[in-house]
């Protein structure tokens, strides 16, 4: 087995590192999600009505686990639609 050179060739390869996105919601400083808070759910539900993934929506996991149960009740509730076609 050859040893990978990590040096001159693979240069052009190499990513910027990327700085973490800050969790919109640990920056706003939520303690409770309101699942009547349409404002902020918004940012988290697609133009579809699906819920944002973690890796595009930023949240952390603690507020990502929020945001889907309170979407989820809201959906319940009927503020928001299941499905948008
Ligand atoms: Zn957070």
């Amino acid at each position: 087995m050859q040893k990978k050179n990590n040096s001159s060739a693979n240069v052009q390869l190499k990513r910027k590192p990327r700085r973490k996105k800050a969790c919109p919601l640990c920056v706003d400083k939520v303690y409770i999600l309101d699942y009547k808070d349409l404002n902020r759910l918004s940012r988290f539900i697609t133009d579809r009505g699906k819920i944002v993934p973690k890796r595009n929506s930023g949240a952390c996991a603690k507020h990502q686990r929020m945001v889907a149960e309170s979407v989820k009740r809201s959906r319940f509730i009927g503020f928001i639609p299941y499905c948008i076609d």
